[in-house]
């Protein structure tokens, strides 16, 4: 059962300190629901924590490893600003777009990320061209980005293995092109294609 905290305060200050105090925890719409003191707007305060107050609440929307009615507060650190703004149809229209997959390293989301094992990939909206360049917010400018690549990581490519860079390049292209590449590779390798799959 997760923590939950009787104050006498608003339904948006309960569910802010529940949300904190389950970071990293997957909860249920009925939990938030109950926390809220059974308000029949809690949905919209939960958008308010995310959009108003930046706290990096996601759901099946942004990951597809979670099912509908489940959130979660992922970390502290708050989403920045451009990105509160933007309406959960055009991030749920961008990520299925891009496949829920990161369009710089390949990474799918709640995948580890390849560049950092430890960490499961969650992706973040990002600018095609940046908004210092005159990039607008507009869908066609957007596209899904890893935390880690968000974070700069990319810049590190030229330091990477250059088979990470490969396996980005297998991860993003489209499936029949990812099969094509099995089929390559299970004809040159058929001793160990065979040893993998027993
Ligand atoms: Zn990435």
């Amino acid at each position: 059962m997760p923590k939950t905290k009787k104050e006498n305060k608003g339904s948006r200050a309960k569910l802010r300190a529940f949300f904190i105090e389950n970071v990293g925890k997957i909860l249920s719409g009925e939990a938030l629901f109950e926390i809220s003191g059974r308000k029949s707007e809690w949905g919209r305060r939960v958008r308010e924590l995310r959009n108003e107050e930046g706290l990096n609440i996601v759901t099946h929307n942004d990951r597809s490893d979670l099912k509908p009615g489940q959130y979660i507060l992922i970390d502290l650190k708050p989403i920045p600003s451009f990105e509160r703004g933007i309406s959960k149809e055009t991030r749920a229209y961008v990520l299925d777009r891009n496949g829920f997959t990161c369009q710089m390293c390949g990474a799918a989301a709640g995948e580890p990320n390849p560049y950092d094992q430890g960490r499961k990939t969650r992706l973040h909206i990002g600018h095609i061209i940046d908004k210092s360049m005159g990039g607008s917010d507009e869908p066609g400018n957007l596209r899904a980005i890893c935390s880690v690549c968000n974070e700069g990581a990319s810049n590190l490519t030229l330091n990477r293995p250059d088979a990470i860079k490969l396996l980005a390049q297998i991860r993003r292209a489209p499936g029949k092109d990812q099969l094509d590449v099995l089929k390559w590779l299970i004809t040159k390798y058929p001793k160990q294609s065979e040893a993998l799959l027993n």
